[in-house]
Protein backbone atom coordinates (compact mmCIF):
# COMPACT_ATOMS: atom_id res chain seq x y z
CA UNK A 1 0.00 0.00 0.00
CA UNK A 2 1.24 3.62 -0.59
CA UNK A 3 2.64 5.72 1.81
CA UNK A 4 -0.01 8.88 3.39
CA UNK A 5 1.04 12.45 4.26
CA UNK A 6 -2.11 12.14 6.62
CA UNK A 7 -1.57 11.55 10.34
CA UNK A 8 -5.31 12.55 10.99
CA UNK A 9 -6.60 9.34 12.89
CA UNK A 10 -9.98 9.70 12.02
CA UNK A 11 -9.92 10.66 8.20
CA UNK A 12 -7.45 7.83 8.29
CA UNK A 13 -10.11 5.53 9.36
CA UNK A 14 -12.61 7.32 7.05
CA UNK A 15 -9.63 6.30 3.87
CA UNK A 16 -9.82 2.68 4.83
CA UNK A 17 -13.48 2.30 5.14
CA UNK A 18 -13.22 3.21 1.40
CA UNK A 19 -10.33 1.58 0.28
CA UNK A 20 -12.33 -1.45 1.76
CA UNK A 21 -15.74 -0.54 0.45
CA UNK A 22 -14.64 0.50 -3.06
CA UNK A 23 -12.85 -2.75 -4.09
CA UNK A 24 -15.58 -5.39 -1.65
CA UNK A 25 -18.99 -3.62 -2.93
CA UNK A 26 -17.98 -0.89 -5.89
CA UNK A 27 -15.83 -2.45 -7.96
CA UNK A 28 -17.75 -5.11 -8.91
CA UNK A 29 -20.32 -3.63 -10.43
CA UNK A 30 -17.88 -2.11 -13.11
CA UNK A 31 -17.54 -6.12 -14.56
CA UNK A 32 -21.56 -6.35 -14.30
CA UNK A 33 -23.14 -2.49 -15.95
CA UNK A 34 -21.44 -0.79 -18.99
CA UNK A 35 -22.13 2.45 -17.30
CA UNK A 36 -22.63 4.87 -14.04
CA UNK A 37 -24.67 7.38 -15.81
CA UNK A 38 -27.48 5.60 -17.39
CA UNK A 39 -30.29 6.91 -14.87
CA UNK A 40 -32.47 4.64 -17.01
CA UNK A 41 -30.79 1.49 -16.44
CA UNK A 42 -32.97 0.31 -13.56
CA UNK A 43 -30.94 -2.68 -12.34
CA UNK A 44 -27.79 -0.79 -12.53
CA UNK A 45 -29.47 2.20 -10.38
CA UNK A 46 -30.81 -0.60 -8.21
CA UNK A 47 -27.22 -1.91 -7.46
CA UNK A 48 -25.83 2.02 -6.87
CA UNK A 49 -28.36 3.61 -4.98
CA UNK A 50 -27.73 1.23 -1.66
CA UNK A 51 -24.11 1.83 -2.12
CA UNK A 52 -24.75 5.93 -2.40
CA UNK A 53 -26.86 5.85 1.00
CA UNK A 54 -24.19 3.63 2.43
CA UNK A 55 -21.72 6.26 1.77
CA UNK A 56 -24.19 9.36 2.87
CA UNK A 57 -24.32 7.53 5.99
CA UNK A 58 -20.40 7.64 6.51
CA UNK A 59 -20.42 11.19 5.69
CA UNK A 60 -18.36 10.95 2.73
CA UNK A 61 -20.93 11.90 0.16
CA UNK A 62 -20.00 14.50 -2.34
CA UNK A 63 -16.91 14.90 -0.58
CA UNK A 64 -14.99 17.55 -3.08
CA UNK A 65 -17.90 19.83 -2.17
CA UNK A 66 -17.13 22.65 0.88
CA UNK A 67 -19.37 22.74 3.98
CA UNK A 68 -21.61 25.29 2.36
CA UNK A 69 -22.81 22.91 0.05
CA UNK A 70 -23.40 20.11 2.01
CA UNK A 71 -19.74 18.05 1.55
CA UNK A 72 -17.45 17.74 4.37
CA UNK A 73 -15.17 20.21 3.30
CA UNK A 74 -11.73 18.55 2.99
CA UNK A 75 -8.99 20.02 1.29
CA UNK A 76 -7.07 19.17 -1.73
CA UNK A 77 -5.11 16.84 0.05
CA UNK A 78 -6.99 15.41 1.69
CA UNK A 79 -9.40 14.86 -1.66
CA UNK A 80 -6.31 13.50 -3.16
CA UNK A 81 -5.65 10.54 -1.08
CA UNK A 82 -9.46 9.84 -1.29
CA UNK A 83 -9.67 10.14 -5.10
CA UNK A 84 -6.64 7.44 -5.29
CA UNK A 85 -9.01 5.23 -3.93
CA UNK A 86 -11.78 6.60 -5.68
CA UNK A 87 -9.97 5.89 -8.72
CA UNK A 88 -9.81 1.76 -8.28
CA UNK A 89 -13.17 1.52 -9.70
CA UNK A 90 -15.31 3.42 -12.99
CA UNK A 91 -18.32 3.41 -10.49
CA UNK A 92 -16.84 4.42 -7.14
CA UNK A 93 -17.15 8.36 -8.42
CA UNK A 94 -20.75 7.78 -8.65
CA UNK A 95 -20.96 5.94 -5.95
CA UNK A 96 -19.87 8.90 -4.12
CA UNK A 97 -21.31 11.71 -5.50
CA UNK A 98 -17.82 13.18 -7.35
CA UNK A 99 -17.78 12.01 -11.10
CA UNK A 100 -16.66 14.04 -13.81
CA UNK A 101 -18.28 16.08 -15.31
CA UNK A 102 -20.73 17.12 -12.52
CA UNK A 103 -18.28 17.34 -10.24
CA UNK A 104 -16.79 20.77 -12.33
CA UNK A 105 -20.38 21.40 -13.27
CA UNK A 106 -21.69 21.53 -9.89
CA UNK A 107 -18.01 23.68 -9.12
CA UNK A 108 -19.23 26.05 -11.60
CA UNK A 109 -22.73 26.21 -10.99
CA UNK A 110 -22.12 26.21 -7.18
CA UNK A 111 -19.61 29.35 -8.07
CA UNK A 112 -21.87 31.67 -10.98
CA UNK A 113 -25.10 30.16 -10.96
CA UNK A 114 -28.35 32.49 -9.40
CA UNK A 115 -30.26 31.34 -6.63
CA UNK A 116 -32.58 29.81 -9.24
CA UNK A 117 -30.52 28.10 -11.41
CA UNK A 118 -28.95 26.21 -7.97
CA UNK A 119 -32.26 25.00 -7.14
CA UNK A 120 -33.06 23.66 -10.61
CA UNK A 121 -30.30 22.14 -11.50
CA UNK A 122 -27.38 22.66 -8.82
CA UNK A 123 -28.96 20.83 -6.01
CA UNK A 124 -30.50 17.45 -8.04
CA UNK A 125 -27.19 17.25 -9.39
CA UNK A 126 -25.64 17.12 -5.80
CA UNK A 127 -28.17 14.81 -4.74
CA UNK A 128 -27.29 12.24 -7.29
CA UNK A 129 -31.09 12.70 -8.70
CA UNK A 130 -29.56 13.69 -12.42
CA UNK A 131 -26.42 14.02 -13.97
CA UNK A 132 -25.36 16.54 -16.61
CA UNK A 133 -22.92 16.93 -19.60
CA UNK A 134 -20.23 19.73 -20.77
CA UNK A 135 -20.54 20.85 -24.07
CA UNK A 136 -17.45 23.21 -25.38
CA UNK A 137 -15.88 21.18 -27.66
CA UNK A 138 -15.81 21.81 -31.55
CA UNK A 139 -15.81 19.32 -34.62
CA UNK A 140 -13.17 21.34 -36.43
CA UNK A 141 -10.75 22.09 -33.39
CA UNK A 142 -11.02 21.56 -29.52
CA UNK A 143 -7.48 22.64 -28.52
CA UNK A 144 -7.83 26.22 -29.58
CA UNK A 145 -11.45 27.51 -27.74
CA UNK A 146 -11.21 31.19 -29.86
CA UNK A 147 -12.19 29.24 -32.95
CA UNK A 148 -15.59 28.01 -31.67
CA UNK A 149 -18.29 29.42 -33.81
CA UNK A 150 -21.38 28.09 -32.26
CA UNK A 151 -23.15 31.36 -31.66
CA UNK A 152 -26.28 32.54 -29.64
CA UNK A 153 -27.57 35.45 -30.97
CA UNK A 154 -30.05 37.72 -28.80
CA UNK A 155 -34.01 37.78 -29.33
CA UNK A 156 -35.72 39.62 -26.80
CA UNK A 157 -36.01 37.66 -23.45
CA UNK A 158 -34.26 34.70 -24.74
CA UNK A 159 -30.56 33.73 -26.79
CA UNK A 160 -30.60 31.27 -29.84
CA UNK A 161 -28.03 28.92 -30.28
CA UNK A 162 -26.48 27.59 -33.65
CA UNK A 163 -23.86 25.45 -34.06
CA UNK A 164 -22.03 21.76 -33.31
CA UNK A 165 -20.32 20.34 -30.58
CA UNK A 166 -18.28 17.37 -30.51
CA UNK A 167 -17.80 14.81 -27.90
CA UNK A 168 -20.17 15.89 -25.90
CA UNK A 169 -19.54 13.37 -23.11
CA UNK A 170 -22.75 11.34 -21.38
CA UNK A 171 -24.76 13.88 -23.44
CA UNK A 172 -27.18 10.57 -23.97
CA UNK A 173 -27.77 10.98 -20.24
CA UNK A 174 -27.45 14.20 -19.57
CA UNK A 175 -31.09 16.16 -18.16
CA UNK A 176 -28.71 19.39 -18.90
CA UNK A 177 -25.93 20.85 -20.68
CA UNK A 178 -23.24 23.61 -19.90
CA UNK A 179 -22.47 24.98 -23.45
CA UNK A 180 -19.68 27.42 -24.18
CA UNK A 181 -21.05 30.03 -26.71
CA UNK A 182 -19.71 33.18 -29.10
CA UNK A 183 -22.23 35.96 -27.81
CA UNK A 184 -20.38 38.55 -29.60
CA UNK A 185 -18.28 37.79 -32.34
CA UNK A 186 -17.06 41.52 -32.36
CA UNK A 187 -14.78 40.79 -29.18
CA UNK A 188 -11.81 38.83 -28.63
CA UNK A 189 -13.04 35.23 -27.77
CA UNK A 190 -11.93 35.42 -24.33
CA UNK A 191 -14.57 38.58 -23.97
CA UNK A 192 -17.02 37.46 -26.37
CA UNK A 193 -17.63 33.69 -25.34
CA UNK A 194 -20.75 32.89 -22.62
CA UNK A 195 -21.51 29.64 -20.80
CA UNK A 196 -25.27 28.68 -21.25
CA UNK A 197 -27.10 25.96 -19.27
CA UNK A 198 -29.46 24.43 -21.90
CA UNK A 199 -31.96 21.43 -20.77
CA UNK A 200 -31.22 18.36 -22.75
CA UNK A 201 -35.23 18.28 -24.07
CA UNK A 202 -35.39 21.52 -25.50
CA UNK A 203 -36.37 21.76 -28.69
CA UNK A 204 -33.63 22.06 -31.48
CA UNK A 205 -31.18 19.84 -30.32
CA UNK A 206 -30.22 16.55 -32.47
CA UNK A 207 -27.54 14.05 -31.73
CA UNK A 208 -25.38 13.53 -34.80
CA UNK A 209 -24.38 10.59 -33.10
CA UNK A 210 -23.37 9.12 -29.84
CA UNK A 211 -19.30 8.70 -30.56
CA UNK A 212 -17.63 5.38 -28.87
CA UNK A 213 -14.02 4.80 -28.03
CA UNK A 214 -12.29 2.46 -29.74
CA UNK A 215 -12.85 -1.10 -27.51
CA UNK A 216 -15.96 -0.04 -26.36
CA UNK A 217 -19.30 -2.60 -27.27
CA UNK A 218 -20.95 -1.34 -30.22
CA UNK A 219 -24.14 1.26 -29.23
CA UNK A 220 -22.80 2.13 -25.52
CA UNK A 221 -20.71 5.03 -27.28
CA UNK A 222 -21.15 8.70 -24.70
CA UNK A 223 -19.54 11.15 -26.70
CA UNK A 224 -22.08 13.35 -28.24
CA UNK A 225 -21.47 14.80 -31.53
CA UNK A 226 -24.40 17.57 -31.06
CA UNK A 227 -26.17 19.90 -33.12
CA UNK A 228 -27.80 22.96 -32.06
CA UNK A 229 -30.65 24.63 -34.43
CA UNK A 230 -32.07 27.73 -33.53
CA UNK A 231 -32.04 26.25 -29.91
CA UNK A 232 -33.90 28.78 -27.24
CA UNK A 233 -33.25 29.29 -24.22
CA UNK A 234 -34.29 32.34 -21.84
CA UNK A 235 -32.30 34.54 -20.96
CA UNK A 236 -31.71 33.09 -17.67
CA UNK A 237 -30.44 30.14 -18.30
CA UNK A 238 -26.86 32.60 -19.08
CA UNK A 239 -24.54 31.16 -16.74
CA UNK A 240 -22.73 33.62 -15.21
CA UNK A 241 -21.96 37.27 -16.73
CA UNK A 242 -22.32 37.74 -21.00
CA UNK A 243 -18.35 37.20 -22.04
CA UNK A 244 -17.25 34.98 -18.93
CA UNK A 245 -17.20 31.98 -20.82
CA UNK A 246 -13.50 31.78 -20.05
CA UNK A 247 -13.02 32.44 -16.61
CA UNK A 248 -15.76 30.06 -15.81
CA UNK A 249 -13.66 27.08 -17.91
CA UNK A 250 -10.86 27.83 -15.75
CA UNK A 251 -12.91 27.68 -12.53
CA UNK A 252 -14.08 24.35 -14.35
CA UNK A 253 -10.69 22.54 -14.87
CA UNK A 254 -8.32 23.57 -12.05
CA UNK A 255 -9.69 21.29 -9.17
CA UNK A 256 -10.77 18.58 -12.01
CA UNK A 257 -7.52 17.79 -12.90
CA UNK A 258 -6.09 16.83 -9.87
CA UNK A 259 -8.79 15.05 -9.01
CA UNK A 260 -8.49 13.11 -12.56
CA UNK A 261 -4.63 12.40 -11.65
CA UNK A 262 -5.61 11.18 -8.29
CA UNK A 263 -7.69 8.66 -9.91
CA UNK A 264 -5.14 7.69 -12.72
CA UNK A 265 -2.55 7.47 -9.48
CA UNK A 266 -5.09 4.16 -8.99
CA UNK A 267 -5.06 2.92 -12.00
CA UNK A 268 -0.74 3.35 -12.49
CA UNK A 269 -0.35 1.18 -9.02
CA UNK A 270 -3.10 -1.16 -10.05
CA UNK A 271 -1.06 -1.93 -13.57
CA UNK A 272 2.38 -1.57 -11.40
CA UNK A 273 0.53 -4.33 -8.64
CA UNK A 274 -0.17 -6.85 -11.49
CA UNK A 275 3.11 -5.96 -13.48
CA UNK A 276 5.10 -6.94 -10.25
CA UNK A 277 2.81 -10.35 -9.44
CA UNK A 278 3.58 -11.60 -12.79
CA UNK A 279 7.34 -11.03 -12.15
CA UNK A 280 6.40 -12.91 -9.07
CA UNK A 281 4.49 -15.80 -10.61
CA UNK A 282 6.43 -16.62 -14.20
CA UNK A 283 9.33 -18.62 -15.47
CA UNK A 284 10.75 -18.73 -18.32
CA UNK A 285 13.79 -20.88 -19.60
CA UNK A 286 13.80 -22.02 -15.35
CA UNK A 287 13.51 -18.44 -14.46
CA UNK A 288 11.79 -15.87 -12.71
CA UNK A 289 11.18 -13.17 -14.91
CA UNK A 290 11.57 -11.16 -11.86
CA UNK A 291 14.89 -12.38 -11.68
CA UNK A 292 15.68 -11.36 -15.19
CA UNK A 293 16.96 -7.71 -15.40
CA UNK A 294 15.34 -6.47 -18.25
CA UNK A 295 12.03 -7.40 -15.90
CA UNK A 296 14.17 -5.60 -12.56
CA UNK A 297 14.25 -2.54 -15.17
CA UNK A 298 10.90 -2.32 -16.34
CA UNK A 299 10.07 -2.67 -12.15
CA UNK A 300 12.55 -0.02 -11.16
CA UNK A 301 11.36 2.50 -13.78
CA UNK A 302 8.03 2.17 -13.00
CA UNK A 303 8.08 2.55 -9.38
CA UNK A 304 10.28 5.68 -9.74
CA UNK A 305 8.29 7.28 -12.44
CA UNK A 306 4.76 6.37 -10.05
CA UNK A 307 6.38 7.99 -7.00
CA UNK A 308 7.89 11.06 -8.62
CA UNK A 309 3.97 11.49 -10.11
CA UNK A 310 2.38 10.86 -6.94
CA UNK A 311 4.75 12.82 -4.81
CA UNK A 312 4.26 15.99 -7.45
CA UNK A 313 0.38 15.27 -7.18
CA UNK A 314 0.02 15.49 -3.43
CA UNK A 315 2.62 18.23 -3.15
CA UNK A 316 0.16 20.30 -5.68
CA UNK A 317 -2.86 19.45 -3.72
CA UNK A 318 -1.00 21.11 -0.77
CA UNK A 319 0.11 24.13 -2.14
CA UNK A 320 -3.50 24.58 -3.05
CA UNK A 321 -4.56 24.12 0.15
CA UNK A 322 -1.73 26.39 1.23
CA UNK A 323 -2.64 29.67 -0.82
CA UNK A 324 -6.10 29.19 -2.06
CA UNK A 325 -5.21 29.95 -5.12
CA UNK A 326 -5.27 27.57 -8.39
CA UNK A 327 -3.49 30.43 -10.37
CA UNK A 328 -0.68 30.26 -8.38
CA UNK A 329 -0.46 26.81 -9.06
CA UNK A 330 -0.85 26.72 -12.75
CA UNK A 331 2.50 25.37 -13.75
CA UNK A 332 1.89 22.70 -11.26
CA UNK A 333 -1.53 21.60 -12.44
CA UNK A 334 -0.36 21.45 -16.24
CA UNK A 335 2.51 19.47 -15.41
CA UNK A 336 0.26 16.91 -13.94
CA UNK A 337 -1.81 16.88 -16.90
CA UNK A 338 0.45 15.91 -18.94
CA UNK A 339 2.32 13.42 -16.51
CA UNK A 340 -1.06 11.74 -15.60
CA UNK A 341 -0.85 10.39 -19.53
CA UNK A 342 2.24 9.71 -19.74
CA UNK A 343 2.83 7.85 -15.96
CA UNK A 344 -0.23 5.60 -16.78
CA UNK A 345 0.81 5.34 -20.39
CA UNK A 346 4.97 3.89 -19.30
CA UNK A 347 3.97 1.58 -16.84
CA UNK A 348 0.66 -0.06 -18.05
CA UNK A 349 2.90 -0.65 -21.15
CA UNK A 350 5.31 -2.41 -19.43
CA UNK A 351 2.80 -4.43 -17.29
CA UNK A 352 1.00 -5.53 -20.70
CA UNK A 353 4.52 -6.65 -22.05
CA UNK A 354 5.31 -8.43 -18.93
CA UNK A 355 1.73 -10.44 -19.29
CA UNK A 356 2.51 -11.36 -23.21
CA UNK A 357 0.20 -12.41 -24.91
CA UNK A 358 -2.28 -12.38 -22.42
CA UNK A 359 -1.53 -8.49 -21.60
CA UNK A 360 -3.26 -7.61 -24.94
CA UNK A 361 -6.72 -9.50 -24.36
CA UNK A 362 -9.58 -8.38 -22.88
CA UNK A 363 -9.30 -11.00 -20.08
CA UNK A 364 -6.96 -8.39 -18.09
CA UNK A 365 -7.76 -4.54 -17.65
CA UNK A 366 -4.71 -3.87 -19.42
CA UNK A 367 -5.41 -2.51 -22.78
CA UNK A 368 -8.31 -0.58 -21.73
CA UNK A 369 -5.88 1.19 -19.18
CA UNK A 370 -3.98 1.76 -22.12
CA UNK A 371 -7.02 3.32 -24.31
CA UNK A 372 -7.35 5.63 -21.25
CA UNK A 373 -3.80 6.85 -21.10
CA UNK A 374 -3.88 7.49 -24.96
CA UNK A 375 -7.57 9.56 -24.21
CA UNK A 376 -5.70 11.50 -21.32
CA UNK A 377 -3.48 13.24 -23.31
CA UNK A 378 -6.16 14.92 -25.30
CA UNK A 379 -9.10 15.24 -23.08
CA UNK A 380 -9.03 18.66 -21.39
CA UNK A 381 -6.87 19.78 -23.77
CA UNK A 382 -3.89 18.10 -25.34
CA UNK A 383 -0.53 17.20 -23.73
CA UNK A 384 1.10 19.99 -25.96
CA UNK A 385 -0.88 22.92 -24.94
CA UNK A 386 -0.75 22.12 -21.36
CA UNK A 387 3.30 22.14 -22.13
CA UNK A 388 3.30 25.05 -23.35
CA UNK A 389 1.65 26.43 -20.25
CA UNK A 390 3.81 25.22 -17.98
CA UNK A 391 7.03 26.37 -19.74
CA UNK A 392 5.58 29.87 -19.97
CA UNK A 393 4.98 29.82 -16.53
CA UNK A 394 8.25 28.24 -15.59
CA UNK A 395 10.11 31.69 -18.02
CA UNK A 396 8.35 34.14 -16.20
CA UNK A 397 10.53 33.54 -13.25
CA UNK A 398 13.54 33.72 -15.07
CA UNK A 399 15.16 37.19 -17.11
CA UNK A 400 17.24 37.92 -20.30
CA UNK A 401 20.97 38.09 -19.82
CA UNK A 402 22.19 41.04 -20.21
CA UNK A 403 25.45 40.32 -22.05
CA UNK A 404 26.50 38.22 -25.30
CA UNK A 405 27.61 35.71 -22.97
CA UNK A 406 25.68 33.74 -20.51
CA UNK A 407 25.44 34.24 -17.15
CA UNK A 408 27.37 31.05 -16.33
CA UNK A 409 30.21 31.94 -18.71
CA UNK A 410 33.30 30.23 -17.09
CA UNK A 411 35.78 32.25 -18.36
CA UNK A 412 34.63 36.01 -16.77
CA UNK A 413 33.66 34.05 -13.64
CA UNK A 414 37.14 33.11 -13.15
CA UNK A 415 38.63 35.54 -13.87
CA UNK A 416 36.29 37.71 -11.42
CA UNK A 417 37.04 34.42 -8.88
CA UNK A 418 41.09 35.24 -9.34
CA UNK A 419 41.04 39.17 -9.18
CA UNK A 420 39.01 37.87 -5.43
CA UNK A 421 41.73 35.94 -4.45
CA UNK A 422 45.02 37.58 -6.30
CA UNK A 423 46.24 38.41 -2.85
CA UNK A 424 46.37 35.17 -1.66
CA UNK A 425 47.88 34.05 -5.46
CA UNK A 426 50.32 36.98 -5.18
CA UNK A 427 51.44 35.42 -1.49
CA UNK A 428 51.76 32.20 -2.76
CA UNK A 429 53.39 32.75 -5.78
CA UNK A 430 55.96 35.47 -3.49
CA UNK A 431 56.70 32.32 -0.91
CA UNK A 432 57.81 29.92 -3.61
C1 LIG B 1 -12.50 10.76 -23.77
C2 LIG B 1 -12.70 12.22 -24.07
C3 LIG B 1 -13.70 12.91 -23.41
C4 LIG B 1 -13.93 14.26 -23.72
N1 LIG B 1 -14.97 14.89 -23.11
C5 LIG B 1 -15.28 16.16 -23.47
C6 LIG B 1 -16.43 16.81 -22.92
O1 LIG B 1 -17.13 16.26 -22.06
N2 LIG B 1 -16.73 18.05 -23.35
C7 LIG B 1 -15.98 18.71 -24.29
O2 LIG B 1 -16.31 19.84 -24.63
N3 LIG B 1 -14.90 18.11 -24.85
C8 LIG B 1 -14.53 16.86 -24.47
N4 LIG B 1 -13.45 16.22 -25.04
C9 LIG B 1 -12.72 16.90 -26.11
C10 LIG B 1 -11.33 17.36 -25.71
O3 LIG B 1 -11.39 18.47 -24.87
C11 LIG B 1 -10.57 17.64 -27.03
O4 LIG B 1 -10.34 16.38 -27.63
C12 LIG B 1 -9.27 18.35 -26.84
O5 LIG B 1 -9.46 19.67 -26.38
C13 LIG B 1 -8.47 18.39 -28.16
O6 LIG B 1 -9.26 18.91 -29.21
P1 LIG B 1 -9.39 18.08 -30.59
O7 LIG B 1 -9.75 16.68 -30.27
O8 LIG B 1 -10.27 18.84 -31.48
O9 LIG B 1 -7.92 18.07 -31.17
P2 LIG B 1 -7.16 19.26 -32.04
O10 LIG B 1 -7.55 20.55 -31.44
O11 LIG B 1 -7.52 19.00 -33.46
O12 LIG B 1 -5.71 18.92 -31.76
C14 LIG B 1 -5.09 17.76 -32.35
C15 LIG B 1 -3.63 17.72 -31.97
O13 LIG B 1 -2.96 18.87 -32.46
C16 LIG B 1 -1.84 19.13 -31.65
N5 LIG B 1 -1.93 20.49 -31.12
C17 LIG B 1 -3.05 21.21 -30.89
N6 LIG B 1 -2.73 22.44 -30.39
C18 LIG B 1 -1.38 22.49 -30.32
C19 LIG B 1 -0.43 23.48 -29.91
N7 LIG B 1 -0.84 24.68 -29.44
N8 LIG B 1 0.89 23.19 -29.99
C20 LIG B 1 1.30 21.97 -30.45
N9 LIG B 1 0.45 21.00 -30.87
C21 LIG B 1 -0.86 21.25 -30.79
C22 LIG B 1 -1.87 18.13 -30.49
O14 LIG B 1 -1.08 17.02 -30.83
C23 LIG B 1 -3.34 17.75 -30.48
O15 LIG B 1 -3.59 16.50 -29.87
C24 LIG B 1 -13.15 14.90 -24.71
C25 LIG B 1 -12.12 14.20 -25.35
C26 LIG B 1 -11.91 12.88 -25.05
C27 LIG B 1 -10.83 12.15 -25.80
Amino acid sequence: MSWSFETDPEYQAQLDWVADFVEQEVAPLDLVFETPYDTADKAMMSALRPLQEQVRERGLWGCHLGADLGGPGYGQLKLALLNEQLGRSRFAPRAFGTQAPDSGNSEILAHYGTEEQKARWLQPLLDGDIVSCYSMTEPHGGSDPTSFRTQAVRDGDEWVITGEKWFSSNARYADFFITMVVTNPEVSAYQGMSMFIIPADTLGITTIRNVGLAGESEGTGSHGYLRYEGVRVPADHLLGGEGQAFAIAQTRLGGGRIHHAMRTMAQVSRAFDMMCERALSRTTKGQLLGSLQMTQEKIADSWMQMEQFRLILLRTAWLIDRHNDYLRVRKDIAAIKVLTAQVLHDVVQRSIQLHGSLGVTDELPLMDMLRDATWLALGDGPSEVHKITLARQVLRNYEAGDELWPSEHIPPKREAARAKFAHLLELEVGNQ
